[in-house]
Parts: structure tokens; C-alpha cells; sequence
């Protein structure tokens, strides 16, 4: 049975989906669950911050446990209730059943969300550990799609990889899994972060040349720390330039230094995107206030807070 979605904030605002289709690009921030009581008044400044700008949507990262998952749809259902942002709720296939997964559906349709984003996820702890699917849960990101897809007239997103899921073998398998997402009714993709323009490029032509159209937005994080170079080569296998490795070191001592560099190198990456026709671009934030102003920069550095 498909689930009612409340009219009066089902008029509030067009779908991702709506959108592309008018042809207009997509401009997003992603943020993540807060994890105390400073954390969620940070992901409010944050939020209220990007607010200001219009962006087409906000999304909040879905956790890997139960509290933080508790904290990711309350996270969202209060930007749904309070702010005039329009939220693309994530949702994850780890441990759950397909009857919680349901039930998460049901609640982000009673808070008025009609965007999601349908995500296998990875094992908790170790993102290339063994991945086990709940008993009664599904196993591929396409089986979440097909479940929202049947709960209601939803606007799905789902994942693509420039660099190839690090769990494929070969780029025709990871193609084909991506475009059956897409034929299972996703109507838009976000890729992992990336910083070679080449990888993004690439993969969209591998999906157009598979018959598939669907539009993908690049994922873009500005670096703004020395640390998040470490702690990004430990959790992803996005390849790191090493010319802006080499720049960074370069100024490691002076914390505002390294941001500008970080500033500069993703707004020339989004400039050089923006020349091929891409549909939109999704900022990561990391909520903190030095990193949603650093995307903020990046916004502005573009010309988009003045976009009509
Ligand atoms: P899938 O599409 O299911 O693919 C996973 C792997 O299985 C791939 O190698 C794929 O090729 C393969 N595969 C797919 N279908 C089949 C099949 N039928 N048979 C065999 N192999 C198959 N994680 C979180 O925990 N929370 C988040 O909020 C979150 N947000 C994200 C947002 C974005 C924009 C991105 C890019 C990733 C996000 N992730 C998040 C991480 C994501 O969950 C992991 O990268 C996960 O490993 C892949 O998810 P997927 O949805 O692409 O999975």
C-alpha cells in the first residue's frame, strides 16, 4: 500500500526529481548526525548557515548504530518541520529488517519527506569488513530502491563511484549494478567525493554508454585540515593528488593557510565540472563551523548564493 504523504507539505517544495527534469542544476550540503548536545547545537548553526544561501536540498548522513540513527531521522525530520530547507532523508540497508526499513519509510513520509537517498551501507566498524545481510533485510542498495519505490511516490538517489565501488572487481560489473539501481526507479545519483575531475567524467560516460541517463552530482569536499588527508586515506579509496598533497605539507603550521588551499583547489574542481554540464553539486560539511564555512566559501567562490 503506498503511504499518504501529507499535502500541505507535499506542495512545499519540487523534488529533486522535479527539478533536474526543468533542466535546473541541484546545489546540496550533507551533514552528519550530531552526537551530543554541542553537536546538535553545531549542526543547527550549520544548518541555519547553508539555509541562508537556498540550496536545493540538505541531507543527513545515516548512521551505522541505533542511537545515531535515531538521531540522524530526528535530524531530519526537524530541518522537514522547521526550517524552509527541503531534507533528502539517507537511509541504509545495515541491520535491518525489511520491516523496520518500512517502518523508517513511514516516518520520513509522515514528516512531509519526499526525497531520499537508498544506500546499502557498509558493515559497522570496518567499511571493508565482511558485509552480513540482516535475515529478514535486503542485500543491495537496488532492493532498498525497489522498497521505497513501492511505499509511496518518493524521488530516490542512490550512490555512484568515480573510482569504482571498492568492493567491485571490474568496471563493467560495478556499471551494470549501477544502471540496475537506476532501471529499478532511481532518479538521480551522488557520487563519493573525488578531486580528479577525469574520474567523474569518466564514470558518467561508462553509465551513458550502458544506455543509462540518469543524472549524477559530483560529491565535493573541500580539505580544510592536514589531518583529514590521513583520515581520508584510511576510510576511502579515493585517490588523494598528490600536487595538492605536496601544497598542503607545504603550509601545515598555518591552519588558515591550509583551508585556503583546500578552498581554492575545490572551487577550481567545481569550475572545471560546472564547463561539462553536470546537474548540480554536493557539498559535504562535516557540520563543524570551520568546514560548513569552508563549503560556504567554495558557494560563494562560485557565484551560486546569488543564483536566482
Ligand atoms: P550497492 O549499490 O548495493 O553496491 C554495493 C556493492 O555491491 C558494489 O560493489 C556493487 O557493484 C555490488 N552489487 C550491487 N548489486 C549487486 C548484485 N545484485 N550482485 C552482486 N553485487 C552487487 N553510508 C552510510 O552508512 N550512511 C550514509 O548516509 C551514507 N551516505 C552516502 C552518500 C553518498 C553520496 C555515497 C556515495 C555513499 C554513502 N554511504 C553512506 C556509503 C555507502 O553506503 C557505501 O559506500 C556502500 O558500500 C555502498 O553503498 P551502495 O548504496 O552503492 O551499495
Amino acid at each position: 500500500m503506498a503511504l499518504g504523504i501529507p499535502s500541505t507539505m507535499a506542495q512545499r517544495a519540487r523534488t529533486v526529481r522535479e527539478l533536474l527534469a526543468a533542466g535546473e542544476r541541484s546545489y546540496s550540503f550533507e551533514f552528519t548526525p550530531p552526537r551530543t548536545e554541542q553537536g546538535e547545537r553545531t549542526l543547527w548553526n550549520a544548518v541555519r548557515r547553508v539555509e541562508a544561501v537556498g540550496p536545493t536540498f540538505v541531507s543527513v548522513t545515516y548512521g551505522a548504530g541505533g542511537s545515531s540513527r535515531g538521531r540522524t531521522v530526528r535530524a531530519t525530520e526537524r530541518i522537514a518541520a522547521e526550517t524552509t530547507l527541503t531534507p533528502v532523508a539517507h537511509l541504509t540497508a545495515v541491520n535491518h529488517s525489511v520491516a523496520e526499513l518500512r517502518n523508517i519509510i513511514g516516518q520520513y513520509a509522515g514528516a512531509g519527506i519526499r526525497n531520499m537517498l537508498a544506500l546499502r551501507g557498509d558493515p559497522p566498524g570496518d567499511p571493508m569488513g565482511e558485509w552480513t545481510r540482516h535475515p529478514e533485510g535486503v542485500n543491495y542498495a537496488v532492493e532498498l530502491v525497489h522498497l521505497i519505490k513501492e511505499s509511496g511516490d518518493f524521488c530516490v538517489g542512490v550512490a555512484a563511484f568515480p573510482e569504482m565501488h571498492p568492493r567491485s572487481t571490474d568496471w563493467e560489473t560495478d556499471i551494470r549494478h549501477f544502471v540496475n539501481k537506476c532501471r529499478a526507479g532511481a532518479d538521480f545519483a551522488i557520487t563519493q567525493m573525488f578531486f580528479r575531475p577525469e574520474d567523474y567524467l569518466r564514470l558518467r560516460d561508462r553509465v551513458a554508454a550502458a544506455g543509462c541517463d540518469t543524472p549524477i552530482i559530483p560529491e565535493i569536499m573541500p580539505i580544510t585540515s592536514v589531518r583529514q588527508i590521513e583520515r581520508f586515506r584510511q576510510l576511502s579509496n579515493t585517490t588523494f593528488p598528490s600536487e595538492l598533497e605536496r601544497r598542503i605539507l607545504a603550509v601545515k603550521d598555518d591552519p588558515m593557510a591550509v583551508r585556503s588551499i583546500g578552498i581554492e583547489f575545490a572551487t577550481e574542481l567545481c569550475a572545471r565540472l560546472m564547463d561539462e554540464d553536470i546537474p548540480g553539486l554536493h557539498f559535504i560539511t562535516l557540520n563543524t563551523s570551520s568546514h560548513s564555512t569552508a563549503t560556504l566559501d567554495v558557494y560563494r567562490s562560485l557565484g551560486l548564493h546569488q543564483r536566482t
